[in-house]
């Protein structure tokens, strides 16, 4: 991938860039010297490097906005000041004015600051105008590696949460990543007002498979049982294994009818068709399913619709197994045992 470079300046000073930032192919380097615009870019692309004439209005705006914003720490920033500026104020204000100012650009938030050839004067030697090009090129360095560090850790940290969120037998989304994503969906749901179900299910009997066919066995069927449910979902449904033989599917936009129609067809697909492990070995299962809808009531972290899903689970397993039951079922239930107690 290319490094990105924003140059922020007019075109005087980017005549005096070195050739090997302007035309090294290893660089997609851009051109703005308007602050609105080249804030909205960076929000939206943030570059890896910016270069920033200091004598242009607004550079200081951006790299005081740069510094501001905790995201973009990522981003090396180099100003550019001139040099003949920097000559001036020294016959002037003496040598400690330019410290002053070298340590005002830093605190201003950025990362490097140059003292620059910029004005297209004749009588800079070249190895003046060498010296030059060095340093910023020794700089552009520097932020080189640190776009090359971050984009690592990026990348590490990718590999990392896939790792932490990922089930390594299923290849499900495990209980750690429903934690992570029931709140948001809970969040979403509630600020678009739509409607968003959830349905658990755990192999019956899944003891008596291990203890006849062993555990590597009772594994395999875990993984072709996941593959089979993945293929019978929508786009919008998400299964996550959330311990042992249960699991969790988190249905986006789907009332408690839908929520029902969905778990009925997970439980016929199941049982209809017994799991073929090897040419001589087919196992039979069957599940049970707790399906629950969202209502005003219930808490962000999902607490309570899990609790009133696993509720409709423990209803199926104890009403015989290999069925559905859904909330409203488990409320008509209860308020039958209610009425006949
Ligand atoms: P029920 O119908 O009441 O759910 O009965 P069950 O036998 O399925 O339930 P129980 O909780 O008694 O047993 C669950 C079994 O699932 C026991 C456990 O060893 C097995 N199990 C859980 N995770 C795995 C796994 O990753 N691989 C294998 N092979 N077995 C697992
Ligand atoms: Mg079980
Ligand atoms: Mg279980």
């Amino acid at each position: 991938m290319k490094i990105s470079i924003l140059v922020f300046g007019k075109n005087n000073f980017i005549a005096t860039l070195p050739d090997q930032i302007l035309y090294a192919t290893a660089f997609s380097v851009e051109v703005m010297d308007n602050l609105n615009q080249a804030v909205s870019r960076i929000k939206i692309t943030p570059p890896d490097i910016i270069l920033v004439q200091a004598s242009l209005d607004g550079s200081m705006e951006l790299c005081a906005w740069l510094r501001d914003q905790a995201k973009l720490s990522c981003i090396y920033c180099i100003l550019f000041e001139d040099r003949l500026q920097q000559l001036n104020d020294r016959n002037k204000y003496g040598w400690q004015r330019e410290l002053e100012m070298s340590a005002a650009a830093l605190k201003q938030g950025t990362d490097a600051y140059i003292w620059h050839l910029i004005e297209e004067k004749t009588d800079y030697s070249s190895a003046e105008l060498t010296a030059n090009h060095g340093l910023i090129l020794a700089q552009l360095s520097v932020g080189l590696r640190k776009a090359q560090k971050y984009r690592d850790m990026i990348r590490a940290n990718d590999m990392l949460s896939a790792i932490a969120l990922a089930d390594s037998l299923t290849e499900l989304n495990n209980r750690r990543a429903l934690e992570w994503d029931l709140p948001r969906q809970i969040k979403r749901a509630k600020t678009h007002k739509t409607s968003l179900s959830l349905i658990i299910l755990d192999v019956d009997h899944f003891k008596k498979v291990n203890d006849t066919h062993g555990h590597l066995a009772g594994d395999r069927v875990l993984q072709l049982l996941c593959q089979r449910l993945r293929h019978n979902l929508r786009c919008q449904d998400t299964p996550f294994r959330y311990g042992g033989e249960e699991f969790v599917i988190l249905l986006a936009n789907t009332t408690d009818d839908e929520a029902l129609l969905v778990a009925r067809r997970l439980n016929r697909v199941v049982s209809d068709e017994p799991f073929a492990l090897n040419n001589k070995l087919t196992i039979h299962i069957t599940i049970s399913l707790g399906t629950a809808c969202l209502q005003a009531g219930d808490d962000e972290q999902g607490q309570s619709l899990l609790h009133r899903a696993d509720q409709c689970l423990l209803q199926a397993k104890s009403a015989g197994r290999n069925r559905v039951i859904d909330s409203n079922c488990v409320s008509h239930i209860s308020h039958l045992k209610a009425v006949s107690s």
